[in-house]
């Protein structure tokens, strides 16, 4: 990494996406706070016009600054779609600056928006991973999860309901309710008189024995005790 004096207001630093170039001193609005610099590249020369790489910068129709070495510091800064910086170009000095387009707090990453042509060309077939982008993605997942929600809780609700209604149906139907009552006294009959008839068969033996048993002796008792009196 290039070496950058402790007198510049940014640092490089992990970002989200790599590395990223950072304030480390508040940086006012308006405030050119890097250039952005590398061999200048002429669209007329064929071997020129055939350098391909992420860090060419148009300047014009004819010539193209070739960022990606690594003295440019500024190669560092991320694109986002809403930036607290922009580029300056100067086609005529053939210089490019990066300008604050806001204050600046200290921490903060440094952004401009890299363009149309950029953005369609490499970030959008991957997501832009810009705050701004991410924020609106976090913020359409927070809306379909609360959606689905609500949704959940409403059926929910009509399934409630629902019951409700059947059971308040059966209670005020009297037609219905004593065709229901019959139908079940009818089970019951027959479910009890089988459960009867099987009692009947079981409790039917001891039941005499035991009385008769009993009933005899006390007769006799009270007949010996009356016997015995007179
Ligand atoms: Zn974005």
């Amino acid at each position: 990494m290039p070496a950058i004096p402790p007198t510049k207001p940014y640092r490089i630093g992990r970002s989200k996406t790599g590395l990223g170039l950072f304030a480390t001193k508040p940086i006012k609005k308006g405030t050119k706070i890097i250039r952005y610099f590398g061999p200048l590249l002429d669209s007329k020369k064929a071997d020129e016009d055939a350098i391909e790489n992420k860090y060419l910068f148009e300047l014009d129709k004819r010539w193209t600054i070739d960022g990606s070495i690594r003295e440019n510091v500024a190669r560092y800064i991320n694109h986002s779609c809403k930036p607290n910086a922009e580029s300056d170009v100067k086609p005529r000095k053939k210089k490019i600056f990066i300008r604050a387009i806001k204050d600046i707090e200290p921490g903060e990453e440094i952004n401009y928006d890299y363009g149309t042509d950029y953005f369609k060309a490499y970030l959008k077939p991957i997501g832009c991973k810009c705050e701004a982008c991410e924020k609106k993605r976090a913020k359409k997942k927070a809306e379909a999860r609360a959606d689905r929600v609500l949704q959940k809780a409403k059926d929910e609700r009509k399934a409630k309901k629902k019951a409700e209604k059947l059971t308040k149906d059966t209670a005020r139907d009297p037609a219905k309710d004593k065709a229901k009552q019959r139908s079940k006294a009818k089970a019951s009959t027959k479910a009890g008189g089988d459960a009867q008839a099987r009692g009947k068969a079981k409790s039917r033996r001891p039941v005499p024995t035991v009385g008769k048993r009993v009933k005899t002796r006390s007769t006799v008792k009270t007949l010996t005790s009356r016997a015995k009196a007179a």
